[in-house]
C-alpha cells in the first residue's frame, strides 16, 4: 500500500506572490498575516504580502509577534488577534517558527481547546485556510501538516500533526532568503538535509518519497560546501528553497525519526536552533543507524557525492564549528525525553535509551 497525499499549491520563483496573488481572492476577504519581530519588515516578503493583498482589497492585520520555537502562549494571543479581527485566513510568512505558529492560530482561531486537545485533536470547528511563505530554506513547514510548538508541560517541542493545517497555498521566493545570517543559512539548510536523511531511514518511507529525498540530497550535497564561502547568489538560494520544500514533502509521509527526538531536548534544555541541533547529532546517528542498514547509509552519503560518513562528518563539523557543552546527566535526560517522542517509532532501527545516550555522548565527546 502507497499513499502519497500533497494538498499544498506551490507558487516559485523570483515576484511569485504578487504574480499569483489571484490565488488569494479565493481564501477569504480579511487575512491575518503572522511573522517575527524583523525578517519580514526587512527582507520584502511582509511588503509584498500587503502589496498583492492592496491589489486584492483584502483587509489584512498584522500580527508580528512570533519568537523561534514558538509557545503555545504566543500563538492563543495570536489566536485571539485572529478572533478579534475577524479574519477569514491566515499568511504565515518567515521561517519554520512563524509558519508553524500561523498553523497553530488558524486551529485555535474557532477551536476553543485545552493543550492536549491542541496536540491530538478532534477540531469540531473549522480550521482557517493556512497560507504559506517561507524566509529560511530548511523547515519545509510550507509543505507539511505538522505545527511544532514549544510544550512545557512535558518540556519539550510538541507537534500538531493534522491534515487540517496542510497550507493551502506556499509562495516560494528566493529573494526573501538573499540576506539571511550565514549561521541560519547553515543551521536551516542542515535541517532540511535531516529531513531528506531521516525520510530516507524511516518506517514509512515509499518509493515516492524516498525520489523526493534523493533529489533533495544530491541538491544538497552540492550547496553544502558552499554555505560558509561567501555570498551564495540567487541560483544556489533558489536551490535550497526548492530542496527545502522536497525534504518537507518528505517529512509529510514519513515523519522525522530519533535524530529530530534528540534534537528536541538540545533546543528546550540547551537553546540550540533547532537545525544545528540535529546536525551536530547527525554523524553519531547515522553511525549507529549503519550498524544494521549499512547500504542505506552508503546511499545516503552517495547521493550527498560524499564518499563515506567521515567526510560528511568532516563538512557538517566545518559547518557548525565549536560544540556546546553537554554533561553525560543531560545526555541520560534527554535520551529518556527522547525515547518518548512519538517521532522515535519512525526510526528504522528502533534506538534504547542506552543507544540514545550513547549518541549524545559521542556527537559531544562527554
Ligand atoms: P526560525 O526560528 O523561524 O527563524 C530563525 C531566525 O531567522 C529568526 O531570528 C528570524 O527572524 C530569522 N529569519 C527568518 N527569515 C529570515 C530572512 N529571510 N532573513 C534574515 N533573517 C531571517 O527558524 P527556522 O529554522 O526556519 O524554523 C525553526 C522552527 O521550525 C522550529 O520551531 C522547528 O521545530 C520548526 N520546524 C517545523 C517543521 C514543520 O514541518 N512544521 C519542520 C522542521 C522544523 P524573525 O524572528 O525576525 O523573523
Ligand atoms: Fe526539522
Amino acid at each position: 500500500m502507497m499513499k502519497f497525499f500533497m494538498p499544498t499549491k506551490v507558487c516559485s520563483g523570483k515576484g511569485c506572490i504578487v504574480e499569483h496573488a489571484a490565488q488569494l481572492k479565493t481564501l477569504g476577504n480579511k487575512a491575518l498575516i503572522i511573522t517575527g519581530k524583523k525578517s519580514a519588515k526587512a527582507n520584502g516578503s511582509l511588503h509584498d504580502v500587503q502589496a498583492a493583498l492592496d491589489s486584492l482589497q483584502i483587509a489584512y492585520c498584522v500580527f508580528d509577534r512570533i519568537n523561534s520555537n514558538p509557545s503555545l502562549a504566543t500563538a492563543r494571543d495570536g489566536a485571539r488577534a485572529a478572533k478579534e479581527f475577524g479574519a477569514e485566513f491566515v499568511i504565515g510568512i518567515g521561517g519554520g517558527s512563524a509558519m508553524d505558529a500561523a498553523k497553530a492560530i488558524a486551529v485555535l482561531a474557532f477551536n476553543e481547546l485545552d493543550d492536549k486537545t491542541l496536540f491530538s485533536g478532534p477540531y469540531a470547528n473549522p480550521v482557517l485556510p493556512i497560507v504559506a511563505v517561507p524566509t529560511t530554506a530548511g523547515t519545509g513547514s510550507e509543505v507539511t501538516q505538522y505545527s511544532i510548538l514549544t510544550d512545557d508541560r512535558l518540556e519539550t517541542k510538541s507537534s500538531i500533526a493534522s491534515e487540517a493545517i496542510f497550507p493551502r497555498i506556499a509562495f516560494l521566493d528566493a529573494s526573501y532568503t538573499e540576506k539571511l545570517p550565514v549561521p541560519v543559512t547553515i543551521n536551516t539548510a542542515v535541517d532540511a538535509l535531516s529531513h531528506a536523511v531521516e525520510g530516507y531511514l524511516s518506517v514509512k518511507a515509499t518509493e515516492v518519497s524516498n525520489i523526493l529525498a534523493a533529489e533533495s540530497m544530491a541538491i544538497i550535497g552540492k550547496c553544502l560546501p558552499l554555505l560558509d564561502k561567501g555570498p551564495l547568489g540567487f541560483a544556489v538560494r533558489e536551490q535550497l528553497l526548492y530542496a527545502s520544500m522536497l525534504a518537507g514533502m518528505v517529512i509529510a509521509h514519513t515523519g522525522t525519526t530519533a535524530l529530530h527526538s534528540m534534537g528536541y531536548s538540545l533546543t528546550y534544555f540547551k537553546d540550540i536552533d533547532h537545525g544545528r541541533a540535529n546536525g551536530l547529532l547527525m554523524h553519531e546517528y547515522l553511525e549507529f543507524i549503519a550498524c544494521h542498514h549499512a547500504d542505506a547509509v552508503e546511499k545516503i552519503t552517495g547521493l550527498l557525492g560524499m564518499k563515506n560518513l567521515s567526510e560528511l562528518k568532516v563538512c557538517l563539523d566545518r559547518l557548525l564549528k565549536e560544540k556546546e557543552t553537554i554533561s553525560k546527566q543531560e545526555a541520560q535526560r534527554f535520551s529518556a525525553k527522547a525515547l518518548q517522542a512519538k517521532n522515535l517509532l519512525n526510526t528504522i532501527r528502533k534506538p534504547a535509551r542506552e543507544d540514545l545516550e550513547k549518541i549524545i555522548a559521542k556527537s559531544f565527546a562527554v
